[in-house]
């Protein structure tokens, strides 16, 4: 059945020249006993990607090498051309370090694996990590990312994901040097000049991006000393939302950011509302007690501040505008307005909006000018900035009376639905009438609402003075 072969001896001859020559070139990398495979894998949390698995030992070496696969072969070229580079220094050290190999008791290694991220169902970012040790007292570690989009199939560039204007990166690499800075293990390692030109040129970054964090890698050396070894910084997304690209938010399927309206119901036309107002602040002592007493009775309020007062206490404007509360412009230095000149209205006008909105974050939409002093100029200046001139309608003259008792009586005797009640958060008192106040109003069935809401109940658009309704 079966033909006997007869080998001519000529070929007998070439197959054991080249056994012979195959036992020399081999004798040099040891492949006689190499033992290499490679496997496929598809796991299944990331669609569209593989893992290749190879491994190869050798006399003198092992090396292990995991990489995720795409279908696209423009994805997988850059790298496996990476890896590429890697297996071909690591067995060039391997090659120098023959001797050291052969007599020793030990194989040098080399481990590349990657760490998917995933930016979404079909965008992932791959953290390669190639470690190798061919001797000596420490092996050597490299950092390589690549982000891909199967859908597009295209490479994700640094430019892809943020807006890469001036701005928009120093901001980046602001956050990126203090979350660096507040690495307890970096102390007396870092480089902070090192730390300055790896951040210069964002194209040599390596990052990834999951739904979390947006992540920064450099290998050792690259920043610290090798004691600290490779450095990496976690930002998390939604502290740089504002710096991604809309398509990346779009991936990451971001949570719309909370608006910065708290969430009210909205006003009735025929509702019992009434606008407290607090002049003259912020103040250190006073301020925070009044929004304490507010925030008990879910009251919102307007705070007519004085620039000069929202420069000096910041964090309280700010506190108040966080609060739900409406911030009102009461000029810069609590001056007569209608002592002035128009050149110097609109001075104090301007810098005490531009002083509010540097400390609150907020507009002041309307102006109380000081004294409910005003003239034909004044309202001109606050008609061609479009803040209307609030006054009030319940005098609670706590800055006269200084008592408590007092200024209730007042306000509940006055007060009325549509009411302005003026009061001042620089005087104790006032502070301290609040919750008797607050809780007798609210029993006749008062809302507490801003003046700004109150102006958007009236019939016609408030332009000029107002001054709310009186008993
Ligand atoms: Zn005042």
């Amino acid at each position: 059945m079966f033909k006997r072969l007869k080998w001519p001896s000529w070929a007998v001859f070439c197959l054991f020249i080249m056994g012979i020559y195959f036992f020399i070139s081999s004798g040099a990398d040891t492949s006689l006993q190499a033992f290499s495979r490679t496997e496929t894998t598809s796991p299944a949390a990331f669609p569209g990607l593989n893992l290749e698995t190879r491994t190869k030992e050798t006399k003198s070496y092992t090396l292990a090498i995991s990489t995720p696969i795409t279908e696209i072969e423009n994805l997988n070229k850059p790298m496996k051309e990476w890896i590429q580079i890697q297996e071909k220094d690591f067995l060039e050290l391997v090659k120098a370090n023959r001797q050291v190999l052969d007599s020793e008791e030990f194989r040098a290694h080399l481990n590349i694996k990657a760490e998917p991220k995933k930016v979404s169902d079909t965008m992932y970012t791959l953290v390669f990590e190639a470690y190798q040790y061919t001797g000596g007292a420490n092996g050597q570690a490299a950092v390589k990312t690549f982000t891909i989009d199967l859908a597009n199939q295209k490479m994700v560039q640094l430019a892809d994901v943020f807006h890469m204007d001036e701005e928009s990166l120093t901001t980046l690499r602001t956050m990126i040097t203090n979350q660096i800075g507040q690495k307890e293990e970096l102390q007396n390692y870092l480089f902070d000049d090192l730390l300055d030109e790896a951040l210069e040129n964002p194209s040599s970054w390596k990052w990834s991006l999951s739904g979390k964090n947006f992540t920064l890698y450099f290998n050792e050396y690259e920043i610290a000393a090798g004691a600290a070894g490779a450095v990496k910084v976690k930002i998390p997304v939604e502290q740089i939302r504002s710096l991604l690209k809309d398509e990346i938010v779009q991936h990451l399927k971001l949570p719309e950011p909370e608006a910065s309206e708290p969430e009210t119901a909205p006003l009735d036309p025929n509702g019992k509302y009434i606008a407290l107002t607090f002049d003259d602040g912020p103040h250190p002592k006073v301020t925070p007690l009044i929004l304490d007493i507010l925030k008990k009775h879910n009251a919102k309020a307007t705070f007519y501040m004085l620039g000069s007062q929202a420069q000096f206490y910041p964090a309280l404007a700010s506190q108040v505008a966080e609060e739900g509360h409406e911030i009102g412009n009461h000029s810069d230095s609590h001056a007569d307005l209608s002592s002035l000149g128009e050149k110097e209205i609109r001075k104090e006008m301007e810098e005490a909006s531009t002083k509010i909105k540097e400390a609150s974050g907020q507009l002041p939409a309307t102006v109380r000018p000081p004294y409910g002093a005003m003239n034909e100029d004044v309202k001109k200046i606050a008609g061609m900035a479009h803040t209307p001139l609030i006054l009030w309608s319940v005098d609670s003259l706590d800055w006269k009376t200084l008592n408590a008792s007092a200024i209730q009586k007042i306000v509940k005797a006055n007060a009325v639905p549509g009411s302005i009640v003026l009061m001042h958060d620089i005087h104790k008192p006032t502070a301290e009438a609040l919750p008797d106040l607050l809780t007798h109003l609210e029993k006749e069935g008062y809302e507490f609402i801003t003046v700004s809401q109150l102006l958007s109940l009236q019939e016609q658009e408030v332009t000029g003075t107002f001054f709310g309704k009186r008993s």
